[in-house]
């Protein structure tokens, strides 16, 4: 451990390993790290408190926030190399959830998504990813007049987190020790498109909710959407997640994304339907918000209410995820991670 690392990326062993570097005792990371997570007391030694100064705590700095009309916010971070990624605030039923960023930009290109349309920037370190939470939950505690609950977290901002698998892999662990931020595994969902590398080593990481974004139960079709199909073909895909191991509650969410004429026939719903059926899952339909120059469009109500009931009556548990944020372009697959011309 060199004074180079960021202290919100070390873990207690980390940080056990650098006090003793720096000739103080091991038995001062609890304390230490109760200090950096939740705001006690600083340790009482002032050649601790010196050392721990050198020790770089930078986290990421907003620079603009949009509020949308339903309560939504999104947030513009600049990292420590003025690379900048999105966050995004959401609030349903009073319960708050954080959509955390794990890279800037993205490789995997899904043609639905503006994250895609650039590529990939560069993973996000686990001390960045950590950080927007810091200070995402910061923000809401001084914005709620009651102390809330700690939010929730979706891995569901810009990037594949399975891409950045070592990098989330820290970033989960410290957010889920108890002598850090201690937030329950199943408070934490992170979802995937299924980057097969990282969905095998799924069961290395705290046992947190997992959603695949499935969008079409046909490979071929899938390929125009996603097209990482081609290297991870959803019958891979499907061993992985059958393999998953679940906690008695828990079941896999499948994100299906309905795209106005594109994946809401009978056929979708019967093969889905096949699909599903020896998964322990939950379907989460998700209609369309539309990206300005993308060809996609939304579905009407009564398109989204007939593909729920073809699958409702196939047995299929389903539900349905309410859009929060398009107006401000902080729902799903609208981040794009540039500074808006609106403020
Ligand atoms: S949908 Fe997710 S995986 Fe696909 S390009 Fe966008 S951010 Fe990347």
């Amino acid at each position: 451990m060199t004074d180079t690392h960021n202290l919100y990326q070390l873990l207690p062993d980390d940080l056990a390993k650098w006090l003793v570097e720096h000739e103080h005792s091991a038995a001062q990371t609890r304390g230490v790290m109760a200090w950096a997570y939740k705001k006690q007391a600083p340790p009482l030694f002032p050649r601790l408190l010196e050392d721990l100064a050198k020790l770089p705590r930078t986290l990421p700095a907003i620079i603009e926030r949009h509020l949308s009309t339903d309560g939504t916010q999104k947030i513009l971070f600049a990292l420590g190399d003025g690379q900048r990624v999105e966050s995004v605030i959401l609030n349903y039923h009073r319960k708050l959830t954080v959509c955390l960023s794990t890279q800037v930009g993205c490789a995997m290109g899904c043609t639905f998504c503006r994250t895609g349309e650039a590529g990939l920037g560069r993973n996000l370190e686990a001390h960045e990813i950590v950080g927007m939470y810091l200070i995402l939950r910061k923000q809401i505690w001084q914005e709620t007049s009651l102390q809330a609950p700690c939010p929730n977290i979706v891995f569901m901002g810009q990037g594949e987190p399975l891409h950045n698998f070592e990098e989330v892999k820290r970033a989960l662990e410290i957010l889920t020790h108890p002598w850090a931020l201690d937030l329950g595994p199943r408070q934490i969902t992170l979802s995937t498109v299924g980057y097969l590398p990282g969905l095998t080593r799924f069961r290395e990481l705290p046992r947190v909710n997992l959603a695949f974004s499935l969008h079409s139960p046909f490979e071929q079709e899938r390929r125009q959407l996603i097209p990482v199909e081609a290297r991870f073909p959803l019958s891979e895909i499907k061993q992985a997640l059958k393999t998953m191991p679940l906690l008695p509650r828990q079941f896999i969410t499948l994100e299906y994304l309905i795209l106005k004429d594109v994946n809401h026939s009978e056929r979708h719903a019967q093969a889905l339907a096949d699909w599903s059926q020896d998964l322990k899952s939950i379907i989460n339909l998700i209609p369309y918000n539309p990206v300005a120059g993308f060809l996609f469009q939304r579905p009407g109500e009564e398109t989204v209410d007939q593909f729920k009931k073809s699958l409702v009556k196939r047995g299929v548990r389903v539900m349905e995820r309410v859009a929060r944020g398009s107006d401000i372009a902080a729902a799903c697959g609208q981040l794009a991670g540039a500074r808006s011309s609106c403020t």
